[in-house]
């Protein structure tokens, strides 16, 4: 029987959110093939295991992978794990995924940590499309060719970012979305954990003015339409509130929060009607 390839999540900086699923595979497992090594040894120092590690990256992903594959159907099994978050996305792994279900052997995912999906959670930007597009161009041309070419898109971008060019990469978003909202998730489950929010412009400004541009960087770019404002008249969106049943003041309470008024502008627009 083929033994079974497990694609393992793991923390993106904080250990503490490396799960207990991946903790326990990562002991039961033969073997772990990481990106590299010293720092998958350090993960598995915090775990206090010694398991036999191979490496697999861009450069010998080809016959590592068949090398694998080999040993996952003599009945071995075999964790993947990158350098952090999610192997695959923006890592290494695909050659041997591929490898893997074209032998029939069974892959596993044991979800965890990944930038993306983070940054997006907690970026306060629409949620429901979003298109991931990995690392943008290192030349200017080509990342604004493909930044153009993503207008038509009705969908939340995100695209992770080295700290040299997260400065260039804005002046870019600058010129091809001047208007929208954007996030910079810098940092992500870190001791300095921040998030950057306005346009382009706004975020550009505060972080051209550090001293010093560093640590890893997610951003993303709000594309989708805002959803429609309220322009009920008060006492007609208070009415609507409480006739499903919520009570006068709640109601108010909830519609002076979704306008960014406060409960007295309310009231009293009230009661000068
Ligand atoms: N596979 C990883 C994942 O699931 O997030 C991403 C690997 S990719 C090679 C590394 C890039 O992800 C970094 O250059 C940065 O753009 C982004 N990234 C990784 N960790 C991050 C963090 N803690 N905060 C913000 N961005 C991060």
């Amino acid at each position: 029987m083929p033994g079974t390839l497990y694609i393992v999540a793991t923390p993106i900086g904080n250990l503490e959110d490396l799960t207990f699923r991946a903790a326990r595979i990562l002991a039961e497992v033969d073997v772990i093939a990481c990106e590299d090594t010293r720092q998958t040894a350090k993960l598995l120092a915090h775990l206090s295991l010694h398991k036999p590690l191979v490496a697999i990256h861009e450069h010998n992903e080809r016959e590592r992978a068949a090398e694998l594959a080999a040993r996952l159907a003599a009945g071995k099994s075999i964790a993947l794990v990158s350098d952090a978050g999610t192997p695959l996305i923006s890592d290494p792994g695909y050659r041997l995924i591929h490898a893997a279900t074209e032998a029939g052997i069974p892959v596993v995912p044991i979800p965890g940590p990944c930038a993306a999906i983070a940054a997006l959670s907690a970026s306060g930007l629409p949620t429901d499309a979003f298109y991931f597009g990995g690392f943008l161009p290192a030349k200017a041309n080509q990342r604004r060719k493909q930044l153009e070419a993503l207008k038509p898109l009705p969908a939340t971008l995100i695209f992770y970012e080295a700290p040299h060019r997260i400065l260039d990469t804005l002046e870019d978003i600058c010129a091809c979305y001047p208007e929208c909202r954007i996030t910079v998730a810098r940092e992500l489950t870190k001791v300095h954990e921040e998030f950057l929010r306005g346009t382009a412009a706004e975020v550009l400004t505060e972080l051209a003015a550090r001293p010093a541009i560093k640590g890893e960087f997610t951003l993303l770019i709000a594309k989708a339409a805002e959803p429609a404002a309220d322009e009920r008249p008060l006492e007609e969106a208070i009415a609507a509130l409480e006739a499903q049943g919520v009570e006068r003041m709640e109601a108010m309470k909830l519609v002076a929060r979704l306008r960014g008024l406060s409960k007295r502008e309310v009231y009293s627009a009230l009661m000068k009607k």
